[in-house]
């Protein structure tokens, strides 16, 4: 590993005058990251990392994409900005091109980022139903290990309390479930019915909540942050129904999900159902830019625009979603993921990459391998395979570590309390070649 006078004096400024996110999650020490072309990143003293993870599992189209910034330079010199309380063309032809990803018609809300798309999503749920006939529905379901985002609605609709534990109280009305976890399911070991019995769950608790205080339910359709759980291909599905039956909007997070991640435009195509609404950030501009969207089904919208009370349409501006060049850089993304197959890149890959893995299973402390759909892989390290005991904190971190000094970033997960840090998390960009998958198993 090289190491210069350069970096020495950054790295003195960067701990001077840098607070960075989770600090405890870097033992291993601080990558300054100075250039990067498709997988590879390379840092101030000229070390190469494949990046394993796409940033925070969101750069879909790899580094070094010239056309993302030309979209984004043209943008900032026709038209900088101008806020979507009016309107403006990139803004909308994203909307018509995100119709065309979603396959169904949504109209489409956009912020900065998806903890402020989950956010938009909970107040629009909640006014929506004040606005037909049902103002008592606010409450939300969600899962224990899911993520939503790190505002105050979102940290309480997530299911990782020790990211919430100093910041309480959160908003209230959110109520948790057991997560679709078939390795350490409290369920069924049959394989689904694990997952049957987990989305019945649901409906029971929407059941003791009352459901007529039920606004909605929330899921990421697999599980990405909190270990990747991937569900059995009917759990969702009953999700849904449950759902209908209960007159709850169900909301699909699509933040890590979305474009391509597992193996289809959007997580829930995995498992045949619509949702009313769907959040989407991270891959909407690979990270270029920042831009999040809320997409809600027209009957919804409707319900805001339809009565001309003055607190009936949505109080909700931002200054800087969906500003211009942030809409132009996605569209140019979009193109390329279209242009270059990456959404079904990622799927074929991703079973490429779910055999490859398979050759880790009989190592002693690989307790579980999900990974079925998709470039996205999780790997749950255990002190014994028999009683699936998860493995210290600092062997995970230590096999991060490892693979960084082999030139490899993978992620692990980190919630402490509930044991969870011992998962190895895999998310390369889309654009990973087999090869370079290859150098990642
Ligand atoms: N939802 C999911 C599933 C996420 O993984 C994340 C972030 O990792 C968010 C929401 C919040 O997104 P952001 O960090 O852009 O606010």
């Amino acid at each position: 590993m090289k190491t210069g006078t350069e970096s020495k004096s950054l790295l003195e400024k960067d701990e001077k005058y840098l607070w960075h996110a989770m600090k405890k999650y870097n033992p291993e020490g601080t990558l300054i990251s100075a250039k990067a072309d498709g997988v590879w990143i390379t840092d101030v003293n000229g070390n190469k990392y494949m990046d394993g993870l796409a940033g925070l599992w969101c750069v879909n189209v790899g580094y070094g994409r010239d056309e993302l910034a030309d979209a984004s330079a043209k943008q900032l010199k026709e038209m900088p900005y101008y806020p979507m309380t009016q309107s403006h063309i990139p803004g909308i032809l994203l909307s018509e091109k995100l119709n065309e990803w979603l396959g169904e018609e949504y109209v489409i809300f956009y912020s900065n980022s998806g903890s402020e798309a989950n956010e938009t999503a909970f107040k629009i749920a909640r006014q929506y139903y004040q606005q037909t006939g049902q103002p008592n529905r606010y409450k939300f379901i969600s899962r224990y290990r899911s993520y939503h985002g790190n505002s105050f609605a979102t940290l309480a609709a997530g299911g990782q309390n020790q990211r919430a534990y100093r910041y309480e109280p959160l908003s209230s009305g959110f109520v948790h479930v057991s997560p679709p976890d078939c390795y350490r399911s409290p369920f069924s070991s049959i394989d689904g019915e694990c997952c049957i019995q987990a989305a019945e769950e649901i409906d029971k608790t929407i059941t003791w909540e009352i459901p007529e205080t039920v606004a909605g339910v929330i899921m990421e359709p697999i599980i990405t942050g909190g270990g990747v759980l991937i569900p059995h291909d009917q759990y969702m599905k009953r999700v849904r129904e449950i759902c209908d039956q209960h007159g709850a909007l169900l909301i699909s997070d699509e933040v890590i999900n979305g474009f391509g991640r597992t193996g289809k435009p959007f997580g829930f195509m995995n498992y045949g159902v619509k949702p009313d609404i769907v959040t989407m950030a991270k891959g909407l501009t690979s990270a270029y830019m920042p831009l999040a969207a809320t997409a809600v089904k027209r009957e919804i919208y409707e319900a805001f625009i339809s009565n001309d009370d003055e607190y009936n349409h949505f109080r909700h501006v931002n200054t800087f979603g969906g500003s211009p060049a942030a809409c132009a850089v996605a569209i140019k993304n979009l193109e390329i993921m279209e242009e270059e197959n990456l959404v079904k890149n990622s799927e074929e890959l991703g079973t490429w990459l779910n055999e490859e893995l398979q050759d880790l299973r009989d190592h002693p402390n690989i307790g579980d391998i999900r990974a079925r759909k998709g470039l996205l892989a999780g790997i749950e390290l255990v002190k014994d395979k028999q009683t699936k005991e998860p493995i210290e904190e600092n062997r995970a971190a230590k096999v991060v570590a490892g693979c960084k000094e082999k030139g490899v970033i993978i992620g692990k997960t980190s919630d402490t309390v509930a044991g969870y840090n011992n998962i190895i998390t895999l998310s390369p960009p889309l654009s990973i070649t087999k090869e370079e998958l290859q150098f990642l198993v």
